[in-house]
């Protein structure tokens, strides 16, 4: 039995280390990597002390705590991680707001606190007056939900930062659990500036003490080495019968965690309809700033938010030396920036981190005099896309590649909003599920 994992992420990573678990026989695996390192989006990078995290700042949280113990223990156990509480705010003007904004309204000027829980109620009450049913688009839902004053405050510009697109064009549905959805009471309450909390689900979490968030997937790779090949795209996988040639070789069962969207320049005979359902998926790419800083100590933040567009392009910062400590040198602290960046276009040059630095002063989040250095790192693929076609699409490229024999698997494999924990349950679902089948040969 030879069983090819196209991808060596987390996704492919734990698959691969369940299936051995499992009692698989771990010559029977081969891992094929484009990279010349494993981790895909849960990858690294130190710069002259400077630890950031690739593809955004990650964090391990998890409902399932067997998966999270499971990546805790890749990564060295309990004591390899720090404990963190998060404390997450949007940056309004020279206001710090308590995140989810609608907890958070109390902390606005005056006129923009008005806004938001006049509109709040005005929807709210229209909401449960008429019984109407949640909008198809994002941007209808933002007002049906939230209200004008929200709407325009906060969640529209920084929805349309992130989305890169009016939101008009994406659907609602990936809404549930993803956006915080706090009791009107709360609300009313957070307005006449009584703290309530909101989006409990992170309010700690974990972060591993050196190397950024990429000792999670060193960790699960290290029993696997042997296996993995880097450097190694797949170019070509074909079905031959029942079995499969990855690169001109023949496998019994293929698993891809490759990003969909790619796969029609991958997959041999694939017909047009799937190849075109592939081809037209949407997502986001991401460019990531380290921002070194000369300065001893940051305020007690995890991250914020950047609304508006004269805080720069980035929607999103990460406070990286303050999940660990190890995230930089003794003395000096380290902040990086996200910006989404559309597909199929190219990443910009230089003028970005200057656009960055100057939206982070804006913001006062730093002076000029304290940046150290810069340090740049892009993922072509960061965001699933939501529009309004993609259930049909995806739906079309899974099915397909399933009545083909081959395993789609991970945050773009299966086109999914996935955190690594999700990731890692999926793949040890898919490792039960197979289980029996290869012990039967
Ligand atoms: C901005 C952002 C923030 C996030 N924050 C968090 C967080 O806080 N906590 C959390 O748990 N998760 C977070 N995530 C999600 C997490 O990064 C992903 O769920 C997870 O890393 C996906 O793993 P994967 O293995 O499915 O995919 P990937 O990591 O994309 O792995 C796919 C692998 O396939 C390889 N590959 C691609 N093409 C080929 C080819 N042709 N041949 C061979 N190999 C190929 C790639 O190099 C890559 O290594 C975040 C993601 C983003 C973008």
């Amino acid at each position: 039995m030879k069983i090819a994992i196209l991808g060596a992420g987390i996704s492919g990573l734990s698959l691969a280390r369940f299936l051995v678990e499992g009692g698989i026989d771990p010559t029977a695996l081969h891992l094929f990597e484009a990279a010349p390192v494993i981790g895909g989006l849960c990858r690294s990078k130190t710069v002259d002390g400077f630890t950031y995290d690739v593809a955004g700042g990650h964090i391990l949280f998890s409902k399932d705590e067997p998966a999270m113990q499971w990546m805790k223990d890749c990564a060295g156990g309990d004591d390899a991680f720090v404990k963190r509480d998060r404390n997450t705010k949007i940056r309004f003007g020279d206001r710090w707001v308590h995140y989810p904004f609608e907890n958070g309204i109390g902390d606005l000027p005056k006129q923009a606190n008005f806004d938001c829980i006049a509109g709040y109620v005005k929807a709210w009450h229209e909401r449960t007056a008429s019984g109407s049913e949640a909008p198809g688009d994002f941007g209808s839902w933002v007002h049906w939900r939230f209200g004008e004053g929200i709407a325009k405050h906060f969640m529209t510009p920084y929805n349309e930062k992130i989305w890169k697109r009016p939101l008009q064009q994406i659907t609602s549905g990936w809404v549930a659990g993803r956006v915080p959805d706090a009791p009107v009471e709360d609300v009313l309450r957070a307005a006449v500036g009584i703290r309530t909390e909101g989006y409990t689900h992170q309010s700690i979490f974990y972060y591993p003490k050196a190397g950024g968030f990429q000792p999670i997937t060193d960790g699960a790779g290290s029993t696997l080495m042997g296996r993995i090949r880097l450097s190694t795209p797949v170019t070509e996988v074909r079905k031959q019968g029942e079995s499969f040639l990855v690169n001109g070789e023949e496998f019994d069962r293929v698993v891809s965690t490759l990003p969909l969207d790619k796969l029609p320049d991958v997959v041999a005979d694939m017909p047009s309809d799937v190849t075109a359902a592939m081809r037209t998926l949407e997502y986001n790419g991401m460019i990531c700033i380290l921002v070194a800083l000369d300065r001893a100590q940051h305020p007690n933040l995890s991250w914020i938010y950047l609304p508006h567009d004269d805080q720069g392009p980035a929607n999103r910062v990460t406070y990286m030396s303050n999940y660990s400590p190890g995230n930089a040198p003794e003395g000096k602290t380290s902040l990086m920036a996200e910006v989404t960046w559309p597909m199929h276009t190219p990443f910009p040059g230089g003028s970005m981190e200057q656009d960055v630095l100057a939206g982070f002063k804006n913001a006062g989040l730093l002076e000029e005099r304290e940046v150290l250095f810069t340090d740049r790192s892009t993922v072509s693929h960061a965001y699933v896309v939501f529009d309004h076609d993609y259930d049909r699409r995806r739906n079309a490229a899974l099915g397909w590649l399933e009545a083909q024999g081959i395993t789609p698997l991970g945050r773009f494999g299966r086109y999914e909003y996935d955190n690594s924990d999700q990731c890692v349950i999926k793949s040890r679902a898919l490792a039960a599920k197979l289980l029996p089948e290869l012990a039967r040969g």
